[in-house]
């Protein structure tokens, strides 16, 4: 009998509206196992709250009020009777119709409010909209609920946050930020906001070797043009010491910014040492110089004139090999005063990049 009595709910509604009087509306105890509802709820002006009867005969497991709201803002539905331990209670605000409270289509909703240590649902609502209020329980024995309908003041909780992304390969981006949600209603107010990463530009995209680690300067932007700081990622260079083409990869620290961006920038070879050159034939110019594993060739230049002019008095032999230490120009006017420079290159997918000018060398050819 104890037990009989325990799953039965005896529901008593004390609904107070903003000091324009209380109701009381009684419930009528129903043979149902976990619940039953107001049948009757009359409300005095200027709010309409009546229990839907209709609905009442529908929905066998839930009590539901219909309000009409006397203004637009903010209103919340509070009720004093706060879920015991192994409860489950609802408070759903659902609008246009009643068939909304079945579908979970709503404006607001709360289960269980002990998270809080109270039991509130709040929305914000239309002046003269219809909406349905839903109570509904669950094992929840016998109890008694207060319900009082306020203003709604928000309460910002602890915040929630995702990171703005970059999925360089697809080129998806996504944007993050930083919110604080209403404990009550669906209010978010946002903290800050991470825009996605999509620009990533180096200080330089060609460098000279130097024999240690190249890193150009990074700047990544937002799709909004803003500088993301470096405080939110770290660098990474491939290949940057020799020349050749170079890596500088940017991962993101998952705070604000997630994923991965990339860039490549040509690493040129080094100014060659002064080449030596003579004359040991007639008509002929000799030059050797120094060979360099880390590029992919020599290029010499030569000319009657000092300062290497566009034109037929300056020429150039190229040498595709960087095993070769040497060439020999003929032809060449003899007791004529030629100057040599030469300078290396590295290939890098199809195209040469070459290195700055030696210093200039001269020999008179011999006739
Ligand atoms: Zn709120």
């Amino acid at each position: 009998m104890k037990k009989l009595l325990s799953v039965l709910l005896s529901f008593v509604m004390v609904i107070t509206c903003f000091g324009f009087g209380s109701l009381t509306a009684s419930a009528d105890t129903l043979n149902r196992n976990y619940f039953k509802y107001a049948k009757t709820i009359t409300a005095s002006a200027p709010l309409e709250m009546t229990l839907d009867s209709e609905a009442a005969e529908e929905i066998d497991r839930m009590a539901l009020l219909k309000f009409v709201a006397p203004e637009t803002k903010y209103y919340e539905f509070v009720s004093d009777t706060i879920p015991e331990k192994g409860y489950v209670m609802s408070m759903v605000i659902a609008n246009d119709s009643k068939e909304n409270c079945y579908s979970g289509t709503g404006a607001g909703g709360v289960m269980n409010g002990k998270k809080h240590n109270d039991f509130i649902v709040a929305a914000k609502l239309t002046k003269g909209h219809t909406y349905y209020i839903l109570f509904e329980g669950k094992g929840c024995g016998q109890y008694t609920a207060n319900v009082h309908i306020r203003s709604h003041t928000h309460k910002f909780d602890s915040a929630y946050s995702y990171s703005a992304y970059i999925d360089e390969e697809y080129g998806y981006l996504s944007d993050g930020g930083k919110w604080l949600p209403c404990i009550y209603c669906s209010v978010e107010r946002t903290e800050e906001s991470y825009y996605a990463p999509k620009t990533m530009a180096l200080s330089t995209y060609s460098c000279y070797y130097r024999g240690t680690e190249r890193v150009p300067k990074v700047t990544i932007k937002d799709r909004k043009g803003n500088v993301i700081p470096v405080s939110n990622y770290k660098i990474t260079c491939r290949n940057n010491v020799k020349p050749g083409k170079a890596t500088v990869k940017v991962t993101f620290n998952g705070k604000k910014y997630k994923g991965e961006m990339t860039k490549t920038f040509i690493i040129k070879p080094n100014s060659m040492g002064t080449p030596k050159v003579s004359s040991p034939k007639s008509k002929q110019l000799k030059v050797n110089w120094i060979r360099n594993g880390n590029v992919s060739g020599y290029y010499v230049q030569y000319s009657t004139s000092p300062k290497f002019p566009n034109g037929s008095s300056t020429k150039g032999v190229f040498i595709g090999k960087n095993t070769v230490g040497t060439t020999t120009i003929s032809k060449l006017n003899p007791g004529k005063k030629y100057y040599v420079r030469m300078r290396a290159f590295k290939t890098v997918d199809g195209k040469n990049y070459h290195g700055s000018w030696s210093k200039t060398s001269s020999v008179t050819v011999r006739k």
